[in-house]
């Protein structure tokens, strides 16, 4: 079958978090199963697209409402990331360092996907699938459907696929305009609460849509933003795959991020080693448990408790623990953080910031990784946490419970907590420490989490399954 994957993010092209990590990986792993799976995402002007070689497959111009933009497709020459990366480039709109956050990213992404319609549909291609990552891809399906523009590729079938239900792209009806030809009898779909709602106009008409979770396909009748009640409505429609990892690029016995690799069977020995580079870098002392969190400080993910969390935490067990935070987002949070280091200097630290390197470093040398979130669609965390030997604190739910059986249970090798205040976190923190001085079951859990198999291959099948009952 041939895909298309539609995404703003895709590692190692441009990350920011697990939407990157799995539009990286899940095509390569489609295409080592005989289909032929590429990825189309904006342009940026990152790293990644100065550093290597594109061919320019197609060069046109289309209309944006009032304002007409040349545009570029831009091909990676070498398919070296194991699937074909496409670009699309648009000087003025789409060829910017920063992935978010522009004032007119309505335009930057509305304009992303009418250029890959328009590719699709001038340069004569088909596909078997379309499928569409979260809003920045959402109209696809749409368009597809209900603009006469693309009547000849209306009937190929779209996926929508949803890792983080909390954003929609929401815009006004201002800028109906800029959607070309569109069935004035069709435009409901693209509705919800008064605005243009990408995300809302994917889940009603793609064929299908995925949550990375099955827990998670469930939670978006409970939060999801305001789209409860469609995701309700919908729900024959969706489907919970969990997401997997590429276990080529993670996995400790080599990757190259690490000062020392390891695998199983020197598995103590290889994490103390990344354990005192690390705790070195930040002041911290190797000879204790190393907690620590990686990720968006955002309140989605727990951060705001994060700070009393800590500082509880240091206080309860003086000279015990040590902490060590990566991650960047909220400012208060980011403050507190930054004045909790001067207040526990030698037993915390924090890097704010982002730093692909350094988190592969952390997942290797922490023993334990803390993930108090509200919200978690699937969470990588964890799956890389366990792939490296450290132990997950994770609050159940989302792709969390999903995941992460406590140590306690039946086969269990994680702790887990149930509800999201600082109480809950502290005790399992308790809980971490006190298995800590255990020695004998920490390793016995540290071999059976690092032979747990999150890899793609499972999940990638799933999707296999999922484009071949679309046929048509
Ligand atoms: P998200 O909701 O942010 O997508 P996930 O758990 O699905 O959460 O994925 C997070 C990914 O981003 C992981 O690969 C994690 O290692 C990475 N990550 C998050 N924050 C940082 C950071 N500050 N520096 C490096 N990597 C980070």
């Amino acid at each position: 079958m041939k895909i298309f994957h539609l995404s703003a993010e895709c590692y190692p092209v441009a990350k920011v978090g697990g939407l990157g990590d799995v539009v990286g990986a899940l095509p390569k792993y489609l295409n080592q199963a005989g289909h032929h799976a590429s990825v189309v995402m904006p342009f940026y002007d990152r790293k990644f697209t100065r550093e290597n070689e594109f061919d320019i497959v197609f060069e046109a111009s289309s209309r944006l409402g009032n304002h007409r933009y040349e545009f570029q497709v831009l091909k990676e020459k070498t398919n070296k990331l194991g699937f074909e990366l496409f670009l699309i480039k648009v000087p003025g709109l789409i060829d910017r360092e920063e992935i978010y956050s522009y004032p007119d990213e309505t335009e930057q992404f509305v304009f992303f996907q009418l250029a890959f319609l328009d590719w699709l549909n001038w340069s004569q291609q088909t596909a078997d699938v379309i499928h569409c990552h979260d809003h920045h891809a959402g109209l696809i399906s749409f368009l597809l459907q209900h603009s006469a523009l693309y009547r000849r590729i209306s009937k190929i079938p779209t996926v929508l696929t949803i890792h983080n239900g909390q954003y929609h792209g929401a815009f006004g009806w201002d800028k109906f305009y800029y959607l070309p030809e569109i069935d004035a009898t069709k435009t409901g779909l693209l509705d919800w609460r008064g605005g243009i709602n990408p995300l809302a106009a994917a889940v009603k008409c793609a064929w299908k849509y995925t949550a990375v979770s099955p827990s998670y396909l469930r939670e978006l009748t409970i939060q999801s933003n305001g789209l409860e009640y469609l995701f309700y409505l919908e729900q024959a429609k969706g489907q919970g795959i969990i997401n997997g990892i590429d276990t080529q690029v993670w996995d400790p016995e080599t990757d190259p991020m690490l000062p020392a690799n390891y695998g199983i069977e020197n598995a103590e020995d290889g994490k103390q080693a990344n354990k005192e580079l690390l705790c070195e870098r930040f002041g911290l002392s190797p000879d204790k448990p190393l907690f620590t969190f990686i990720g968006r400080l955002v309140v989605e993910k727990g951060a705001d408790l994060l700070p009393s969390i800590i500082r509880h935490s240091l206080n309860d067990h003086p000279g015990e623990i040590n902490f060590l935070v990566l991650g960047s987002g909220d400012r208060p949070v980011e403050q507190q953080l930054t004045e909790l280091k001067n207040q526990f200097a030698g037993r915390f630290n924090s890097f704010i910031g982002y730093d692909e390197g350094l988190a592969h470093q952390v997942y290797a040398g922490a023993d334990f990784i803390l993930m108090p979130s509200r919200v978690e669609p699937c969470g990588l965390n964890q799956l890389y946490a366990l792939r490296y030997g450290t132990l997950p604190i994770v609050r159940s739910t989302g792709g969390l419970k999903d995941t992460v059986i406590d140590f306690e249970s039946d086969l269990g090798y994680g702790i887990t907590f149930n509800n999201n205040t600082i109480d809950e976190a502290c005790y399992a923190i308790w809980r971490a420490l006190t298995l800590y001085q255990n020695t004998e079951l920490l390793q016995l859990l540290r071999k059976r989490m690092m032979e747990l198999d999150f890899s793609w291959d499972k999940s990638a099948n799933d999707y296999i399954k999922l484009y071949e009952s679309l046929k048509i």
